[in-house]
C-alpha cells in the first residue's frame, strides 16, 4: 500500500521543530479523532496516520532515518526503527520477496530491493475536475550525496565488504524447520562495512530533498482515483528500481452542486408565488447560465433535469446531466398589511374547496384511513 509522506501528512515543513510538530499532531488528532467521527472511516485512517507520522517523527532517531531512507527506514509495526533493526524487510519479507520478485539479487552481491510507493493527496475544486488542469506538486525525493558521491565512506576513506555476511547483505538463521534468510544485521543489506561514514550523509550516501513534479489532472477525474507517476516513490536500496508515486484525488465540497459520478445535483429555492404562478427561473451550471420554466403549481420535491449540464466522465464521450431539486420557500416576517393580504388570500382558497391543495387532499384522505 502506498504511503504518504510523513511531513505532508502533518502538514509541516521538512525541519519544522518538535514545537511545529506536536502542534500540527495535536490540531490532526483533535480533527479526527474517533470518539469526535464515531463512523467515519476516513477520519479513523487520517487519525492513525497522523498518530503513526508524529511517533516517527517526533523520535530524533527514526526522524533521521526517516530522512534518509524514507519509508525504507522505518518501519512502524517493528517498532525498532530501520538502523536499529532489521528495517528493510523482516525475514519473512525476505523469503516471500525472493519468491514473488520483490527483492532481487544482483550476481552474488547485495540484497536488492525495490523502493516503496508513495502517496500524495491533491485537494482539487468540482471546476478543476471537470475541466482538467495542470498542476506541481512538491514531493519527497533523495539525491546522491555529493560529499562522499553516494559511497557513505568519508572522502579518502573505503567501504570494506562486510565481514558479517561476506557482502552477500543475508544471513542464514535456523528458526524451527525453516531456514530463514535474514538481512545482515552488520550492514543492513549493503554488504558494506564502513568504518569511517561521511559526515554529511550518516554513511547513507544519499540525501533528503524535495522536488517539484508536473501533473496533469485529467477533465473528469473523479474523488478517490489515483494517477500513478511512475519511478517518483522512494529510492530502491543498492540499485534496486525507485517506487512509485500515486497522487489520490480529493474532491473539495462545491458550494451550489454536488457530484455523483457525470451527474450534478443542486437544490434549487423559489418564492411560493413562482411555484404557484410559474416562471422562467435562471439556474446555474458548471459552463455558465441555464434557464429552466418552472410550471404552475409547482410543489417542493420536484425535480428538472438539464441535459449534458452535467461532467464528461473520463472515459465518456457526452456529459452527464444537471438535476435541479425545487425547494418552495415559505416567506418570513410578514408586515400587518402582507398578513392582512395572505388572510384574504386563504379566504378564498377555502372556498374552491380542497381543489387548491393536492398534496393536502391525499394527506387528509390517508389520515383518515388511518384513525378508521
Ligand atoms: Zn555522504
Ligand atoms: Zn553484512
Amino acid at each position: 500500500m502506498a504511503k504518504r509522506d510523513y511531513y505532508e501528512v502533518l502538514g509541516v515543513a521538512k525541519n519544522a521543530s518538535d514545537d511545529e510538530l506536536k502542534k500540527a499532531y495535536r490540531k490532526l488528532a483533535m480533527k479526527h479523532h474517533p470518539d469526535r467521527n464515531p463512523d467515519s472511516k476516513e477520519s479513523e485512517e487520517k487519525f492513525k496516520e497522523a498518530k503513526e507520522a508524529y511517533e516517527m517523527l517526533s523520535d530524533e532517531q527514526k526522524r533521521g532515518a526517516y530522512d534518509r531512507f524514507g519509508h525504507a527506514g522505518v518501519d512502524p509495526n517493528g517498532g525498532a526503527g530501520g538502523m536499529g533493526g532489521a528495517g528493510f524487510a523482516d525475514a519473512f519479507g525476505d523469503i516471500f520477496g525472493e519468491i514473488f520478485g520483490g527483492a532481487g539479487r544482483r550476481g552474488g552481491g547485495a540484497q536488492v530491493y525495490r523502493g516503496a510507493d508513495l502517496k500524495y493527496t491533491l485537494d482539487i475544486s468540482l471546476e478543476q475536475a471537470a475541466n482538467g488542469f495542470d498542476t506541481e506538486i512538491r514531493v519527497p525525493s533523495w539525491e546522491s550525496c555529493d560529499v562522499c558521491h553516494g559511497t557513505g565512506a568519508k572522502p579518502g576513506t573505503h567501504a570494506k565488504t562486510c565481514h558479517t555476511c561476506d557482502g552477500s547483505g543475508a544471513v542464514r538463521m535456523q528458526q524451527g524447520f525453516f531456514s530463514v534468510q535474514q538481512t545482515c544485521p552488520t550492514c543492513h543489506g549493503t554488504g558494506k562495512e564502513i568504518a569511517e561514514p561521511c559526515v554529511a550523509c550518516d554513511g547513507v550516501g544519499r540525501t533528503r530533498k524535495n522536488k517539484t513534479l508536473q501533473v496533469k489532472i485529467p477533465a473528469g477525474i473523479d474523488d478517490g482515483m489515483r494517477i500513478r507517476s511512475s519511478g517518483n516513490g522512494e529510492p530502491g536500496v543498492n540499485g534496486g528500481p525507485p517506487g512509485d508515486l500515486y497522487v489520490e484525488i480529493h474532491l473539495k465540497p462545491h458550494g451550489i452542486f454536488q457530484r455523483d459520478g457525470e451527474d450534478l445535483h443542486c437544490e434549487l429555492t423559489i418564492p411560493f408565488t413562482t411555484a404557484a404562478l410559474g416562471g422562467e427561473l435562471e439556474v446555474p451550471t458548471l459552463s455558465g447560465r441555464g434557464e429552466i420554466t418552472i410550471p404552475e403549481g409547482t410543489q417542493t420535491g420536484k425535480t428538472f433535469r438539464l441535459r449534458g449540464k452535467g461532467i464528461r466522465g473520463l472515459r465518456a464521450s457526452y456529459p452527464g446531466d444537471l438535476y435541479c431539486h425545487i425547494s418552495v420557500e415559505t416567506p418570513v416576517r410578514l408586515t400587518d398589511e402582507q398578513k392582512k393580504i395572505l388572510r384574504q388570500f386563504e379566504t378564498s382558497l377555502s372556498q374552491g374547496g380542497e381543489k387548491h391543495s393536492p398534496k393536502s387532499e391525499s394527506w387528509t384522505d390517508r389520515v383518515k384511513s388511518f384513525f378508521s
